[in-house]
């Protein structure tokens, strides 16, 4: 039964989601990854393998969503929640700009103090300071989240994030797309699984390319994992506005839910499984942010054509125990020694070039950044232009 599955896989077929699952739970790993790497090199026979230098800012900690499995998260009037102000946000694009980077990946909590013009404000500034730079934010549940906030239908929050400055949007938050496991992980009602996918439609729609994720490892079974992978794999026949894929496994640490890791070897087998069932996505990120850099280098063995980002700042699965780093060299190092040629790229994958600490010096980052100082929880001034809507935000404001 196995073999003849991946016959079929090899000469161009597609899985069912029995075939799939009968492939995840008998096939062997050296089998499944010799049948991903196969198709990771028909659809990039070049050998080259793609990075981006980018910084991922958590603009604000502060959720009233609270999925039981994010370690990341303060609640509405918490002594350690925080709001970047713009002039901090400007401060992160000059650092990330300063090493490389063109992007920022902008994500946060489901902040009720947060009004829709904050995040148009704070697109336009940022576009008119720094027009070439690019802004992959605000993954499905916070647009649906703003959405809700503001009392405005998904389709004209894209359009006005759009209109404003936004770029691309990320695909966090579908964490595993069937809605038993939302239940149960708390965040079905951030976004149930199709109202996630409706999002991901409306931006294809809207003509931004978006990517998908799935994170994996908490209550979900092995059928559920390969629902998910289906959902991505009809929505990607229907529009085609995925760029890239990307899986990692659930951190426990200082979660409510708790729980274990998932092993590498599970991690391998995963992301080999996604390579062979999502057979319309090009690109497959390595998650070395959460399975470190050696397993990381393995996934280019195991379907994966890219090493994400280059970390200059993460927060959130930082908060869950994942703290990984590596700098553009040291990717670079990995990819090379893996037999690839590594090129930087962009969020739509062009390449841009060669490493950029070739052409030109570039400080190294050694440690991860985070979103602020231990401690800071000052508000930025500019709040102060948006009506609060939560009770705390309302006397914040006023104490002000
Ligand atoms: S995962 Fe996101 S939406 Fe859920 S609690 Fe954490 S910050 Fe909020």
């Amino acid at each position: 039964m196995v073999d003849s599955i991946l016959r079929n896989v090899m000469d161009g077929g597609r899985v069912s989601a029995a075939e799939a699952l009968e492939l995840y739970q008998h096939a062997p790993t050296h089998e499944l990854g010799r049948v991903a790497d196969a198709i990771r090199l028909r659809k990039h026979p070049n050998g080259v393998v793609t990075y981006i230098i980018d910084r991922n800012v958590n603009y604000t900690n502060i959720c009233v969503a609270r999925c039981n499995f994010c370690a990341f998260y303060r609640q509405v009037g918490s002594s350690e929640g925080y709001v970047l102000g713009f002039e901090e946000i400007f401060h992160k694009i000059d650092e990330t700009i300063a090493v490389g980077g063109n992007q920022l990946l902008l994500q946060g909590g489901h902040n009720p103090d947060l009004p829709i013009q904050w995040y148009e404000d704070l697109f336009r500034a940022v576009k008119a300071r720094y027009p070439e730079f690019k802004l992959h934010a605000l993954s499905p549940p916070e647009v649906l989240h703003i959405a809700k906030l503001n009392q405005v239908p998904v389709p004209a929050v894209i359009q006005r994030l759009v209109a404003a400055g936004l770029d691309s949007i990320p695909g966090g938050g579908a964490e595993i797309l069937v809605d038993r496991v939302r239940k149960l992980l708390n965040c079905y009602s951030k976004a149930s699984s199709d109202e996630w996918i409706d999002v991901m439609r409306e931006a294809h729609r809207a003509g931004l390319r978006t990517t998908a994720t799935m994170m994996y490892g908490t209550v979900e079974t092995h059928e559920e994992r390969i629902e998910h992978m289906m959902r991505l794999r009809d929505l990607q026949d229907e529009t085609g506005g995925f760029t890239a894929f990307i899986t990692w496994s659930y951190q426990p640490e200082h979660t409510e839910h708790g729980g274990f890791e998932e092993t590498g070897i599970d991690y391998l087998r995963t992301l080999a499984l996604s390579r062979i069932v999502l057979d319309n996505f090009d690109n497959l990120q390595a998650s070395w942010v959460t399975q470190g850099g050696k397993v990381g280098q393995l996934s280019l063995a195991y379907g994966a054509n890219d090493m994400g980002s280059v970390m200059i700042e993460e927060n959130v699965v930082r908060a869950a125990g994942a703290s990984y780093c590596m700098d553009e060299l040291e990717i670079v190092v990995n990819i090379e020694d893996a037999g690839f040629i590594p090129r930087r790229r962009n969020m739509h994958y062009e390449l841009l070039g060669e490493p950029i600490f070739r052409e030109r010096d570039v400080p190294r980052m050694l440690a991860l950044a985070t979103a602020r100082a231990d401690g800071d929880t000052s508000v930025p001034e500019e709040l102060k232009n948006y009506a609060a809507r939560s009770r705390q935000g309302k006397q914040l404001r006023l104490g002000q």
